[in-house]
């Protein structure tokens, strides 16, 4: 059994794939604009409700393919894409299957979470942003809101994230996931994308064209490749792709 990755390795891999997308440790990411410097063909579409996404790398490790649940919210969406960079960058040999939500995850999932976590949030990124006064004395909703919004995360995320740094307690958690982000966000005047759902049939680069090249070139495999379609071409056969992990 593999070892669990560990959160400073965590952190060494969030600051590797910054470096090699010419992104700094600390500043917050814009997920579109890193898939396509990556090269990662990307596709946004509806998926089934228990499913985030999946992601597929050709045989010879060239190409790298990503969908992601545009029914997730946005920032839940971006989480998504940072947890398949894991399975496509940093796991040998990644095999095709189907990231889910909830459950008792394989520790294979809760690597490329806590990969995510780095990615999206660095710490000394966070940190950066909290008034001094409040790393003192508990950090207030109005700085949460703008460490959402800043680093494009959900509400839910970015909780986990400041309790994993020691910068909210365990009582505090619960409180903060009791709340509806949504209507705080609006009453403090934020655009409320960030917490919906959006981007549906969006892609980053030519997935179509790409997929049958490489279909063609026997890049990548045909149970790959037909997975692959029968996921972007009908809604009704996630079910059937129990490629799971
Ligand atoms: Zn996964």
């Amino acid at each position: 059994m593999n070892k669990r990755l560990t959160q400073e390795q965590a952190s060494i891999f969030a600051t590797q794939l910054r470096s090699k997308a010419g992104l700094n440790e600390n500043e917050p990411i814009h997920i579109k604009s890193l898939l396509l410097k990556l090269g990662i063909l990307t596709r946004y579409r509806p998926l089934s409700e228990n499913a985030y996404g999946l992601s597929v790398q050709s045989t010879d490790k060239r190409y790298n393919f990503m969908l992601i649940n545009s029914n997730s919210t946005r920032g839940r969406q971006h989480f998504t894409a940072a947890h398949e960079l894991y399975h496509l960058y940093f796991v040998l040999n990644p095999k095709p299957h189907i990231c889910t939500k909830g459950g008792d995850k394989p520790s294979a999932e809760k690597d490329a979470d806590l990969f995510a976590s780095n990615l999206l949030m660095p710490s000394q990124g966070i940190i950066n942003e909290i008034p001094a006064k409040e790393i003192r004395e508990g950090i207030s909703i109005a700085t949460i809101l703008r460490l959402e919004q800043l680093f494009s995360v959900s509400h839910e995320a970015m909780v986990y994230r400041l309790k994993s740094l020691s910068l909210i307690n365990e009582s505090k958690v619960e409180s903060l996931l009791a709340i509806s982000i949504s209507e705080v966000a609006k009453a403090h005047g934020y655009n409320l994308d960030l917490y919906q759902g959006g981007n549906e049939n969006t892609t980053i680069g030519n997935f179509g064209s790409n997929a049958r090249r490489l279909y063609e070139s026997e890049k990548i495999s045909e149970s790959h490749y037909l997975e692959l379609l029968s996921l972007i071409s009908d809604d009704k056969q996630e079910g059937k792709n129990s490629i799971g992990c």
